[in-house]
């Protein structure tokens, strides 16, 4: 928890310039297993936030993996096919794993139940565990919903009359909506994994998702090592890829999820391949010896790093 206020309040101080005086509602939610915070500025701030937060709550019960009602519970239940709108979700989320080989994976959830990242209860599994929850492949859309609800809140948002702009930092996922008066790019810090100011900062203009995975958003330690919450498909155990964490800045946000997931487990060199295939996102890689490298597009300053160009 300690770790989720230290990057709220990082963001929220690069993001003050956002708040005109009067003008602007926060509110801090807790929903999908994390602390949210909403910044709506407009005369229809009030009315802003209270839509998104009940938008929240609904997409959380719908995704749920836990509470038995949830689409997702259904599928792993039985014999259960979702119908639209989540069928297009699920459809959508289908084609960025095979876009990504495999590196994201939405029938991780067993192995996430096994590792004890479910219940808190945090413990190396033995390899036959592991081999039983790969072999289950129980749907799980974490790696994804929380873009994908940032995306449908500023979609929302956009609807609402007399709304300025407005930032939702959705645990680590960011959530640019409309221009930020005076015209200034909006400027997103990327966490430090040890705290503190941030390591760099992310310019981006209009609507768009800002999403970093990270191996310090929940792990534990055992015997000296590090145990993360993000999972290499193929070992069913957590990515080691040398990446601390993978930023992607996307106009779509499901897609910005779904590939900061991806680019972790896949490592720098992969994700940086993968990237010249692709023209709709940007990324920057913070590998664990520091090292920070950035897509040509990425708009990152107040750092050093190196810059992934087009050509190899
Ligand atoms: P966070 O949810 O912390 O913001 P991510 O978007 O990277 O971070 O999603 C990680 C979550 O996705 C894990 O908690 C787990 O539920 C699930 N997951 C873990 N590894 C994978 C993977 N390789 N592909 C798809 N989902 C994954
Ligand atoms: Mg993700």
């Amino acid at each position: 928890m300690k770790k989720i206020v230290a990057l709220l309040l990082v963001v929220s101080c690069l993001l003050s310039g956002c708040a005109l005086a009067g003008k602007t509602e926060k509110s801090t939610v807790f929903c999908m297993d994390t602390v949210m915070e909403l910044q709506v500025t407009g005369e229809n701030r009030v009315q802003g936030i209270q839509e998104v937060t009940k938008l929240l709550r609904q997409l959380e019960q719908i995704w749920s993996y836990t509470d038995a009602d949830s689409t997702i519970y259904k599928m792993n239940a039985g014999d259960f096919s979702p119908e639209q709108p989540q069928r297009e979700i699920i459809d959508k989320a289908e084609a960025l794993s095979r876009r990504t080989g495999g590196a994201l994976n939405l029938r991780l959830g067993a192995v996430s139940e096994v590792w004890g990242f479910r219940d808190g209860a945090q413990k190396v599994p033995t390899q036959d565990a592991i081999d039983a929850a790969l072999a289950q492949k129980k749907w799980d859309m974490g790696a994804v919903i929380k873009g994908y609800a940032g995306q449908e809140a500023a979609e929302l948002l956009e609807n609402i009359p007399n709304i300025d702009c407005a930032i939702l930092n959705l645990g680590g996922n960011v959530q640019t909506v409309g221009e930020k008066p005076g015209g200034q790019p909006w400027k997103i810090g990327i966490q430090n994994p040890a705290g503190g100011t941030p390591l760099g900062t992310i310019s981006v203009t209009g609507t768009a998702s800002i999403v970093t995975s990270g191996d310090y958003q929940r792990y534990f330690e055992k015997d000296g090592v590090r145990y993360h919450h993000i999972m290499d498909p193929e070992t069913g155990r957590p990515a080691q890829s040398a990446l601390t964490s993978v930023t992607v800045i996307a106009r779509d946000g499901l897609t910005a999820d779904a590939l900061s997931t991806a680019l972790f487990v896949m490592g720098l060199e992969q994700g940086s391949a993968f990237w010249r295939e692709s023209d709709d996102f940007e990324a920057v890689f913070v590998q664990t010896d520091g090292k920070i490298y950035a897509t040509e597009g990425a708009m990152l300053s107040d750092c050093s790093f190196e810059v992934i160009g087009r050509e190899k």
